[in-house]
């Protein structure tokens, strides 16, 4: 938007990272009023500017900070007094308001307070943004994995990529390199050879519910703690989640430990939370940062600041044309990214001011939030003379051609990420091997890259399915190997199940 011709690489796909591993909500600022003062007055401000310009990728719930029989009952007090420090809008309602507009509450609550919470789509915010961005000129290089950065000096020229698909090194030379790497940010400027940027991989684990239990964010009135936020997101709700220091930010093990703490977590929340059906675990690594230079932080992930971190390798390194931009949260992306523009703009001596915050992105022009019934009523005129692919998402066969065709060579995983393929209660079991078909019948597939297609998403969707199968989840899982072993035989086909 600034007028600069951008290149943006990626090692995997778009939302690969902790945005496509998060818990999805669009933080009115309530969770922090007390412990990050920073980050709760950044969430209030920014979030309503991104349900403006990007209206389509977000759910305008609201949300509820409750305090359970199970909560100090003084935080309530230091709560309402943070929020008016710090500017995150709140009202008190009566308790037995609350109850009245999410019945299934906890009916011991005390006290409740009305926020400006919502629930946001990472993907279609991440399409949106790439979509503008494609819109004012910029290419991005998905799976184009930054190897090196290279230096002449006390400058930074650019980059080397490994481009995965072509199997090739990518040379990029730029003016300026900005090192937006989220939790991997600190392996970027080392291979700057500016070490010390510590981002301390906070690892959450979250479960997709398959009912809306609430319609609004539920938040514990607590000091932040694991599992006190339910998010409806969509058809489902999530619980979640934890915050633990992992030792890598690849690590996406699911501790089974954790998956029993957060259905209990559910259960303070909404009495009766482990009847319904869990579908899906995952985690995700905040990227907390910490800088060795600073001095700042300590090990305790839950108390290190959620806000966002600038890093000027010009003032700490002495080295220019390098900017690095980590912390934050989802929230804050938008503020992240102009505050890391405005900085690069300054070292090179122009002044084009930032425009983000004020033009909506495309999808979003005009202001309208997603609302549950959005997708059926955009379906279903078209539906008539279409086939659907996933009945749980409702995704047309016509959408996922004209994504095929967009992007050739897109695995399975791209699918789901792109159009929600294989994320709802059946977890892929019936639109994974039509979905296979379908790209092995449009030339996309070979045969032998069809069946791996297929083992890999299989694969893939049974990382957060196998932790938490009990109940019905159970027996839809048999159901599905049932479909896949006895229509396929996928144990035998003649590729190597991906590990
Ligand atoms: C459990 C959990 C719950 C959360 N819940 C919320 C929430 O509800 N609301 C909220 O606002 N925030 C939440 N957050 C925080 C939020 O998700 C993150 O702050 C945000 O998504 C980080 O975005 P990012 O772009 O900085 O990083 P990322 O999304 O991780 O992007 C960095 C990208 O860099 C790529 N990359 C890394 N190395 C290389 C390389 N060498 N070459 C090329 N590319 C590379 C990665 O593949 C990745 O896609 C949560 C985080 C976690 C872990």
């Amino acid at each position: 938007m600034r007028g600069y011709r951008t290149i943006l690489v990626e090692r995997v796909d778009l939302g690969q990272g902790t945005t496509g591993r998060f818990h999805g909500l669009l933080h009115s600022g309530g969770r922090y009023v007390v412990s990050d003062e920073r980050s709760a007055t950044e969430c209030a401000e920014e979030s309503a500017i991104v349900k403006r310009i990007a209206a389509e990728a977000v759910e305008d719930t609201g949300g509820l900070f409750v305090t359970t029989p199970a909560d100090d009952p003084g935080y309530a007090d230091r709560f309402l007094a943070g929020c008016l420090k710090t500017g995150v809008p709140v009202q008190e309602i009566p308790a037995a308001e609350a109850l009245r507009r999410e019945p299934r509450l906890n009916p011991g609550i005390s006290r409740a307070f009305e926020v400006q919470d919502g629930a946001v789509d990472a993907w279609k915010l991440l399409w949106g943004n790439a979509r503008s961005a494609e819109e004012h000129g910029a290419r991005i290089l998905s799976y184009h994995w930054v190897t090196e950065v290279i230096r002449e000096g006390d400058r930074v020229l650019g980059v080397m990529a490994r481009d995965n698909r072509a199997q090739e090194m990518v040379r990029i030379e730029a003016a300026f390199v900005i090192n937006a790497g989220g939790v991997w940010a600190g392996e970027i400027a080392d291979m700057a050879d500016c070490p010390g940027v510590t981002v301390v991989p906070g690892k959450g684990i979250m479960i997709a519910m398959n009912h809306r239990l609430v319609r609004t964010v539920v938040n514990r009135c607590e000091h932040p703690g694991d599992g006190d936020i339910l998010v409806p997101i969509r058809t489902v709700c999530v619980i979640g989640t934890t915050d633990v220091k992992a030792d890598s930010p690849d690590d996406y093990s699911i501790d089974r430990a954790e998956v029993q703490q957060m259905l209990d977590a559910g259960e303070v929340i909404v009495p009766g939370f482990r009847q319904a059906r869990a579908l899906h675990a995952w985690t995700g690594a905040r990227p907390l940062f910490k800088d060795e230079r600073a001095g700042e932080g300590g090990e305790d992930t839950r108390h290190m600041s959620r806000g966002l971190a600038l890093v000027d390798h010009l003032r700490r390194d002495g080295v220019s044309g390098f900017l690095t931009i980590t912390g934050g949260k989802l929230t804050t992306y938008r503020l992240m990214a102009e505050t890391v523009v405005d900085a690069m703009v300054e070292q090179m001596g122009d002044a084009r001011p930032c425009t983000t915050a004020d033009e909506p992105l495309p999808g979003s022009e005009d202001g309208r939030h997603y609302w549950l019934g959005s997708r059926l009523a955009a379906q279903e005129e078209a539906m008539a003379d279409d086939q659907l692919v996933c009945e749980c998402e409702l995704l047309p066969r016509r959408k996922l051609i004209e994504a095929a065709r967009r992007r050739p060579g897109m695995t399975l995983d791209d699918v789901r990420r792109a159009l929600r393929l294989g994320m709802g209660p059946c977890q892929g079991g019936f639109c994974t091997y039509r979905a296979t078909g379908i790209l092995h019948g449009l030339g996309d597939a070979e045969t032998e890259r069809a069946d791996e297609l297929l083992l890999t998403f299989l694969q893939h969707r049974w990382l957060g399915l196998e932790p938490i199968l009990y109940g019905d989840q159970m027996r839809q899982a048999c159901l599905d190997d049932w479909i896949f072993q006895g229509t396929l035989d996928v144990e035998h086909l003649p590729v190597a199940v991906p590990a």
